[in-house]
Parts: structure tokens; sequence; C-alpha cells
């Protein structure tokens, strides 16, 4: 297993650290829950490799997944992983929310501390919170009482904002979301390279785009096999960003025994990419890219419809499923933008919104297809 120190903090976590969001599940009286056996033994498969870093946050799996870890974590001692929390921001309201809170989570863990806490899922208007309520100096109380040991924060929002967050304290550490795909955006490529120059240690979240990088089309996928044989695809994700010199943790919110062995193959013996897999890859973006199904930015300046269709939204599941094969993010969104009368069935055809797009896209048509398209998937 490779262990990058945190020099900052004198903290040496494994590179690769369990995300315990997605575990199995099943099904019991009626309700979906953990499948705490096959859970428990994932991760036992992981810690026995060299895996010391868990993280999870009070709303993963409904509120069971710390229920879980405080349960199936007893039987370590407690010096011997890291386990990393974070602060339900949107149920902050007063300054007692936060210790009332971080004191639930501790009994939910059954543990005497957490080594990393985290304010969970930062934006332009939680950062609000933040300030107004004076969070961090009740975190240091916390810190001097021994009840916690690191503190930083999660983040989802544009670069600005995340400039603002990052020079605002002396983070022990912050959390980012990045891959090979999204590299531009949120904190992005440029939100790494002011973490590195400001010293604060990295954990980086959703390395495979939540399972996208994992599953393309069979051509993508073959060309990335053919190249490397018997190299995963999540593999290329893990490299890509292990290959950065201030990522010191990478989570994957592993599912199965099958992705724990394959990330095990990965960081035990981790090999950043070579120039060449540099090169590969790169060309691999470009035709990744190249198999978006129309050329919308997102710009939303056609926005608002009069007949409620969320445009840029039905475009953007449509490119995602041309570039990833998504079904399962087709699925959720479609239902969403059923519920709330979005999805693109609902256009009437009056041809307002293409007077107003830049990329002159042929609106109409556009949605008429996608819509064709991905009700076959669902
Ligand atoms: S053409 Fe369709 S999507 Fe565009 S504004 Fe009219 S109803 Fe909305
Ligand atoms: S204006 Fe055009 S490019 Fe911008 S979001 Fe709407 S469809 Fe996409």
């Amino acid at each position: 297993m490779e262990y990058r120190e945190m020099k900052k903090i004198g903290a040496k976590p494994s590179l690769l650290g369990f995300g315990c969001m997605r575990f199995p599940t099943t099904v019991k009286e009626g309700k979906e829950v953990i499948d705490r056996e096959y859970a428990a033994g994932m991760l036992d498969t992981a810690i026995k490799s060299g895996v010391n870093y868990i993280d999870t946050a009070f709303p993963y799996h409904n509120g069971e997944s710390e229920l879980f870890l405080g349960e199936a974590l007893k039987k370590y001692p407690r010096d011997s992983f890291y386990l990393a929390t974070k602060l339900p921001m949107w149920d902050v309201k007063t300054k007692e929310d936060v210790k009332r809170l971080f004191y639930k989570q501790l009994e939910k863990l059954q543990v005497d501390y957490v080594d990393y806490y985290l304010l969970h899922g930062l934006n332009a208007g939680s950062f609000k919170t933040v300030t107004e309520l004076d969070i961090v100096s009740i975190l240091e109380e916390l810190r001097a009482e021994g009840k916690l040991r690191y503190i930083g924060f999660s983040f989802h929002d544009s670069y600005e904002v995340f400039e603002q967050i990052i020079t605002y304290y002396n983070w022990d550490f912050c959390q980012i979301q990045f891959n090979y795909m999204d590299a531009d955006e949120q904190a992005g490529m440029k939100g790494y390279k002011l973490t590195e120059k400001l010293g604060i240690p990295l954990v980086i979240m959703e390395p495979v785009k939540g399972g996208s990088l994992a599953n393309y089309a069979d051509d993508i996928k073959n060309q990335f096999y053919d190249y490397k044989p018997g190299y995963s695809l999540a593999s290329w994700a893990m490299r890509w960003v292990g290959s950065l010199p201030n990522v010191h943790v990478i989570l994957s919110g592993m599912s199965t025994e099958e992705q724990v062995l394959d990330n095990l193959k990965t960081f035990n013996n981790f090999e950043p990419l070579s120039d060449d897999e540099h090169t590969f890859l790169n060309e691999m973006i470009g035709k990744i890219r190249a198999r978006v199904n129309n050329g919308c930015t997102g710009c939303r300046y056609c926005m608002p419809c009069p007949h409620g269709v969320d445009i840029p939204r039905n475009f953007s599941v449509w490119n995602g499923y041309g570039m990833y094969n998504n079904a399962g993010a087709v699925n959720w969104n479609y239902n969403d933008m059923k519920n709330n009368n979005s999805i693109a069935s609902m256009c009437k055809g009056c041809g307002l919104c293409e007077t107003k797009c830049p990329q002159k896209l042929p609106i109409r048509k556009h949605l008429l297809t996608s819509y064709e398209e991905l009700s076959k998937v669902i």
C-alpha cells in the first residue's frame, strides 16, 4: 500500500481511502439497509491490505453508514486507522447545533475522537454559515478537548468560491472532487495547484466520477484494454489522480469485493502514469468528449422555457449517456425530471429557446431525439 505523509499534520494515511457511502445493500422488512456481513468483509479485506483511512458522513446510507462503522471497526485498535466524518452543514442553524451533531456522531461511531473532521460539502451558501457562526472556533475547542484531530472541509462549488474558502483559515487538509474528465470543473486543476502552493494536503473524492469512468461503450473500453491488458478502467482514473503529488488520499466508494481487490491491485504497487500513458489518456479524453450528442455548453441562455423544460439538464443527461453509457444516471435524472415536469417531452415546440441559444442548436429536434433515445435506456 502506498502511504503519503501529510507533513503539515504528521499523519500518514493510505493513498487508497475507503469511502463509506456505497456499501452493498439488502432489503430488510421492506427497507433498504447495508448488507452488513458483506460490507464488513470488504472492510476487513481493505484494512488487512493496509487501507487505514475510512471516510463516512452523517447522511450516508440514510444515517446507517456511521452506525455500521461503529460496529465494524470496534475490533481494530482505535489508533490503527484514521476515521473521517463530516458536519452536516444543512442541519447547522445555531452554534449549539455544531457540538450537538458532533457528539451524536461520536456516539454513532462508538469512538472517543474523530481524526479528520470536515465541514460537509461547502459552497457559497454554507460557507456563509461557517463565517457567521464562527464554526471553526467551535471545532478548535473540540480539538483542544481531544475530540477531533484535524479540521478540514469538503467542497462543491466554483473555483472562485474555493479560493475564498481555502484562504479563510489554516486548514489541516481539504477534500475536493477531481477526475481526469472534470479537471476544469469546480476547484479543478487550478484549485489543486492552489493547495500545493498553500501546502494544504488533499483528499480526493469521485476519482472515477461516480463510476462513469469505469463504464464506457465497448469500443472505448477495448482501446484501454488493448493499450494495457489486465488493467481496469478504474485503475486509469485512480492513477491519473494519484500521479499528482499533493494528493494524499483517494477515496473510492466501493460496493463489491471485486472493486476492493481491483483497487488494492492499483494501490499496493502504485505507479504514477508515465509520459506515454499520459499522452494515451489525453487522446482517449478527446475521443470520449467527441461522443457527446450536441454542443450544449450549459450556459442557460435558452432558459426559462415557458413550459418548464429544463433544456440544459436534458442535454447534459443525453451527452453524459453518449460519453459514459451511464444508464443509472439517466434513470435517476429522468425520474426526477418527470416528477417536476421539466423533462424533454414537455416541449410544446414554440421555438422561443432557439432564438436565444448562442450555439444555434436545433433545440426542439434535439429534445425530441434525446427523449426517444433515453426512454429506451430506462
Ligand atoms: S421550444 Fe420547447 S423547450 Fe423551447 S421554449 Fe418552447 S416549449 Fe420550451
Ligand atoms: S442556450 Fe444553447 S448551449 Fe446554452 S444551455 Fe441552452 S441549449 Fe445549451
